[in-house]
């Protein structure tokens, strides 16, 4: 295949996945298992093409049971520079920091 060919094929699988999250978003609240469906395609699109799901993505869905985060089926919290989001799906924890690690004294 033509190197420019590819390049396309990269373009096009990135707007598929934009598209899909699109969806997910207007069908959370109406059809859950769908919207989860959607990110299911997303993500099997970003790894066949080798693409980095993007971070505003990631952020949206739990990436241990692909159900996306909506009220009631999540729970964040924060501690220290952390914040913790827990799917309650599944119970999967994941730890984001809200800023670049500083050295800072720790020490308890
Ligand atoms: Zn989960």
């Amino acid at each position: 295949m033509l190197k420019r060919e590819k390049k396309l094929e990269r373009k096009i699988a990135k707007e598929r996945i934009e598209i899909l999250f699109e969806m997910m978003e207007k069908m959370k609240y109406e059809d859950y298992e769908l919207a989860r469906r959607y990110i299911e395609l997303a993500r099997r699109i970003a790894m066949k093409y080798r693409l980095k799901m993007p971070k505003k993505y990631k952020l949206l869905f739990c990436k241990k049971c692909l159900y996306p985060y909506k009220e009631g089926r999540f729970r964040v919290r924060i501690r220290k520079s952390r914040v913790i989001i827990t799917c309650l799906n599944c119970g999967y924890e994941r730890r984001i920091p809200i800023r670049p690690r500083r050295k800072k004294n720790e020490h308890h």
